[in-house]
C-alpha cells in the first residue's frame, strides 16, 4: 500500500441523521427540493448533509461514517511531530521547529525497532530508522499539534 493514497477529506453526516439542521427531504421536482439537494449531495452512504460536518477523516483508512478514521489517527500515513514532543519557541512566528517524521506506529514507539528480542521496551532506542529528522517552521504548526513540511516563505526569503 502507498502511503500517498492517505489523504484528508471533511466527512458530513447523513441527511437522516439528526445533525442535519434542515429536516426531511422536500418532494421532489419542486424549488425546495432543488436548493436541499444542493445542500445535500449523494454519497456512497446516500446523501449527507453540508451543514453538519464530522469532522476531517482518512479516506482511505475510513469505509464512511460507520468507521470513520480521524485524519490525527491514521496509522498508515506520515505524520510530522515536534522531535521529543517538544516546540523550542511555541509563541514565535517563524522559527525553525525541529520534527520527526514517521508513520504514528514509530512515533509512538509501537514499531518492532523499538522493542528487545525479548519484547521489552528497548531504551537504547531513541528513535528507528523509518523515522527521519526534518525542519518545519513555527507557522507550519496544523490545528492537531502535527507541522506541514512545506518551506516557510518568510524565514527561506
Ligand atoms: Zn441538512
Ligand atoms: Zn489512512
Ligand atoms: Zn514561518
Ligand atoms: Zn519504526
Amino acid at each position: 500500500m502507498s502511503l500517498d493514497e492517505h489523504v484528508e477529506g471533511q466527512f458530513y453526516w447523513s441527511a437522516e441523521s439528526d445533525h442535519c439542521p434542515h429536516g426531511p427531504e422536500p418532494d421532489g421536482d419542486t424549488e425546495a427540493w432543488d436548493e436541499w439537494s444542493d445542500r445535500h449531495p449523494m454519497s456512497d452512504e446516500g446523501r449527507v448533509c453540508l451543514d453538519a460536518p464530522a469532522g476531517t477523516a482518512c479516506v482511505e483508512c475510513s469505509t464512511g461514517l460507520i468507521d470513520m478514521v480521524p485524519w490525527g489517527e491514521c496509522r498508515e500515513r506520515i505524520h510530522v511531530r515536534p522531535r521529543n514532543g517538544m516546540v523550542p519557541n511555541p509563541d514565535a512566528e517563524h522559527q525553525e521547529v525541529p520534527v520527526w517524521t514517521g508513520p504514528l506506529d514509530c512515533l509512538d514507539r509501537e514499531c518492532d525497532e523499538y522493542f528487545t528480542e525479548a519484547g521489552d521496551d528497548d531504551p537504547a532506542v531513541k528513535v528507528c530508522s523509518h523515522i527521519r529528522e526534518e525542519v518545519s517552521c513555527s507557522c507550519r504548526r496544523l490545528g492537531d499539534g502535527e507541522y506541514g513540511l512545506e518551506p516557510c516563505s518568510i524565514r527561506s526569503s
